[in-house]
């Protein structure tokens, strides 16, 4: 069963967040594309984006209800948790941050930090949500990266760490320098991959400057990092993609990618670090909770009793669909979960792996899973279900803080 311990750390439970607008459905429509889970492009305007199921949402144009997706990308189980980008839906982004383990925060270069931008990105400082951040739209009349990083700087972070080089500008952009490896990588028009190749030589000189203030920025905030730094004077690949994700973990840092969801620029390279930066559920501590006083702990160990938070309910032709967050144990098909609010039991029929447009069953999920169940009557949108011999009403990361409601 080590096995399944193992298997945890391929997995990311991923929201992305932005201020309406920014591009936060077209950036999933492309994750949704590039892992192969749609086979072919929904577009925001024509109504066929997979992942805003409800018909009021299509029409308004805005991701209203949250929906989880499974997809898989270098050997990794993406679960991407939409959450609404829109002020009115602040308790639902609320239920979200609680059962993600990373985020995407998404922003337009043109406009850069919007105020909406900002409350979400609160929001998930007091769930203690490691992000990073993809400055979109950058084939804009007007988009500037820098300036969209000055922004996140001034409003939201001290310390973005840019990983990127833009190549082009505006209707020119056509890909970018990877400052890690400092090797390019552009996308043809119409081109669904990137193809990897040499730093084009006009940008030679300002890759190695970014490089430079890259691994300046970094070993100025991680300790491993600065001693190699003070050794070399300068810094590996290697030494620097662990210090990102240290930084990224521990909320020191936020890593920075740029490109146009649009064209479909950038994506993969975002991908790659959703894997490489952004924790696993292993990798976060373990969720806090009680019961008639107790206080409790659950760890994200298949093992251990069984305790979930559902965190979206939705009523489908299938029936009543429970999305949930397993945070402890296993679930299975037919097993009985004790409602530790309600104080009620409740019968789980089918477990399944919602994959954009369709849903999988699956016989059991494990800590760390986001899967949807049907058969729970009665469960809302943020009830803990567990082992009725354990129970536990779970208080997640940052719950004890005072929430401030979308404003
Ligand atoms: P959301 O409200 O954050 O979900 O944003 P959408 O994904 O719905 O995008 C808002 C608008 O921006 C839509 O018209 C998109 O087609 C457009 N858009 C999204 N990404 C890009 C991009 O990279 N470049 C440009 N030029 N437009 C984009």
């Amino acid at each position: 069963m080590r096995t399944d311990i193992n298997a945890l750390t391929a997995v990311r439970n991923l929201g992305i967040l932005a201020h309406v607008d920014a591009g936060k459905t077209t950036v999933t429509e492309r994750i949704l594309y590039a892992t192969g889970t749609t086979h072919k492009r929904g577009e925001v305007h024509d109504g066929t984006t997979v992942t805003d199921f409800d018909p009021q949402e299509r029409d308004r144009g805005i991701t209203i209800f949250a929906a989880a997706v499974s997809c898989s990308w270098d050997g990794h189980r993406i679960n991407l948790i939409d959450t609404p980008g829109h002020v009115d839906f602040a308790d639902e982004v609320e239920r979200s941050l609680r059962v993600l383990d990373g985020a995407v925060a998404v922003f337009d270069a043109v406009a850069g930090v919007e105020p909406q931008s900002e409350s979400v990105w609160r929001q998930a400082d007091r769930h203690g949500v490691p992000r990073i951040a993809f400055v979109n739209k950058l084939d804009r009349a007007g988009a500037d990266l820098d300036a969209a990083v000055e922004s996140i700087r001034q409003r939201l972070h001290p310390a973005p760490l840019v990983v990127q080089l833009p190549i082009g500008r505006e209707d020119g952009f056509t890909g970018v320098v990877d400052l890690l490896r400092l090797r390019a990588l552009t996308w043809a028009d119409g081109g669904d991959t990137a193809e990897e190749g040499p730093v084009p030589d006009a940008l030679r000189e300002e890759a190695g400057r970014r490089r430079r203030l890259l691994e300046e920025a970094v070993a100025e905030r991680h300790p491993a990092a600065l001693e190699e730094f003070c050794d070399r004077e300068t810094l590996s690949a290697e030494t620097l993609a662990s210090a990102l994700r240290d930084l990224t973990r521990s909320g020191d840092g936020v890593v920075v990618l740029c490109g146009s969801a649009y064209r479909n620029r950038g994506v993969e390279p975002l991908l790659d670090a959703v894997v490489a930066y952004l924790p696993s559920p292993l990798d976060v501590p373990a969720v806090r909770g009680t019961y008639d006083g107790a206080e409790q702990e659950r760890a994200a160990d298949p093992h251990a009793p069984f305790a979930a938070l559902a965190f979206k309910v939705s009523a489908t032709p299938t029936g009543r669909l429970t999305y949930l967050r397993v945070y402890s144990g296993t679930i299975g098909k037919g097993d009985t979960v004790l409602d530790a609010g309600a104080r009620r039991t409740e019968r789980v029929g089918r477990i399944l792996r919602v994959r954009a447009d369709r849903r999988t069953p699956v016989d059991r999920a494990l800590a760390g899973d986001i899967v949807a169940v049907v058969g729970l009557k009665a469960a809302r949108p943020g009830a803990t279900l567990c082992a009725p011999q354990a129970p536990v009403v779970l208080e997640p990361p940052g719950v004890a803080d005072p929430v401030v409601s979308v404003a």
